[in-house]
C-alpha cells in the first residue's frame, strides 16, 4: 500500500499575504504526486518542499480564481526545463480549456517544443481521474455571484467551481476548495473521513467547529487564510474550542494521511 501525505503549498486567501503563497497542495501516494491548484507563489514552494517535478502526472485546478490557478504557465515552464519525456494531464474546469488553450503560446509556453505530451482537460464534476488515486470533483456555488456581471457582459464564463473527493486505497480526503456556505462542503463529508481540508474565507467558522467537534476522528485543516489578525483571531476561536483534530494550515506544512 502507498503511503498517502498531503502537504500545504500555498494557504493564503485571495488577498496575497507576505508570509503565505496562494492556494496550492501537494497529495503524494508513494512516489507519486498530484499538484491541486497552482496559486501564486506555489511554484517556488512546490522546490522548496523537495519536491520531484517529474513525478506529477495530473494537475487539478479547482476554479480560475486568480489566487488558484495563476501559476499554471510557471508550472509548465518548470516541467519543460526539469527535462519531463512522460505525458503531463492538466484538468480544469470545462469552462477554462479554451481560454488557457489561448493564453499559453501568447506566454510562449508553446506545446510543440516540449518533448512531453501536455494534455488540457475539461471537467465538470464526477470522476476527474482515477489513477494514483481516484479524485471526483463536486461543483459548488463559490462563483455563482458573478452571474449577473456575466450576462451584462456577455462573457462566456459558466462558474465552474469544484470541491474535490480524493480516495486513496484506505483513506478519503475532502478538499472544500472555496465555497459560498460550509453546507455545500457537509455534503461531501463522511463519518470517518481522514481529512479534511476547509477553506475559511467563505464558511461560517462556527457552524464548522462545532461539526468538527462532533466529528473527533477527522483532522480538520484550515486554509485560505488572511492577515495575521485574522489568523490569530481564528486559532483563538479553535482554542477556546479546545478541538485537537483542527489546525490552521502553514505554508510547507505535510499530513501523514495514511500511516
Ligand atoms: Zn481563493
Ligand atoms: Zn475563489
Amino acid at each position: 500500500m502507498n503511503n498517502i501525505t498531503f502537504t500545504i503549498l500555498g494557504s493564503s486567501s485571495g488577498f496575497p499575504q507576505p508570509d503565505r503563497n496562494s492556494a496550492g497542495y501537494v497529495v503524494s501516494h508513494g512516489p507519486a504526486l498530484v499538484l491541486i491548484d497552482c496559486g501564486g507563489g506555489v511554484t517556488s514552494s512546490f522546490m522548496r518542499a523537495g519536491f520531484d517535478p517529474l513525478a506529477v502526472d495530473h494537475v487539478v485546478i479547482t476554479h480560475t480564481h486568480p489566487d488558484h490557478c495563476c501559476e499554471i504557465p510557471l508550472f509548465i515552464q518548470l516541467q519543460h526545463l526539469a527535462g519531463r519525456v512522460r505525458p503531463l494531464t492538466i484538468h480544469v474546469p470545462e469552462e477554462f480549456v479554451a481560454p488557457l488553450k489561448a493564453f499559453l503560446p501568447s506566454v510562449y509556453i508553446i506545446a510543440e517544443r516540449f518533448q512531453f505530451d501536455m494534455t488540457i482537460l475539461g471537467y465538470t464534476g464526477g470522476t476527474v481521474f482515477e489513477e494514483p488515486l481516484h479524485i471526483s470533483a463536486h461543483p459548488n456555488e463559490h462563483l455563482e455571484g458573478y452571474a449577473d456581471d456575466i450576462q451584462r457582459l456577455d462573457l462566456s464564463n459558466k462558474m465552474q467551481c469544484h470541491s474535490l473527493v480524493i480516495q486513496g486505497d484506505s483513506a478519503r480526503i475532502v478538499h472544500s476548495a472555496d465555497l459560498s456556505s460550509f453546507e455545500e462542503l457537509r455534503r461531501l463529508l463522511k463519518r470517518g473521513d481522514d481529512l479534511v481540508i476547509v477553506e475559511s474565507t467563505h464558511i461560517d467558522i462556527t457552524d464548522f467547529l462545532s461539526f468538527a467537534g462532533s466529528n473527533p476522528q477527522t483532522t480538520y485543516l484550515i486554509t485560505h487564510l488572511g492577515d495575521v489578525r485574522a489568523v490569530e483571531e481564528l486559532q483563538g476561536r479553535i482554542d477556546k474550542t479546545g478541538l485537537e483534530n483542527v489546525q490552521l494550515a502553514k505554508d510547507g506544512m505535510s499530513i501523514p494521511v495514511t500511516a
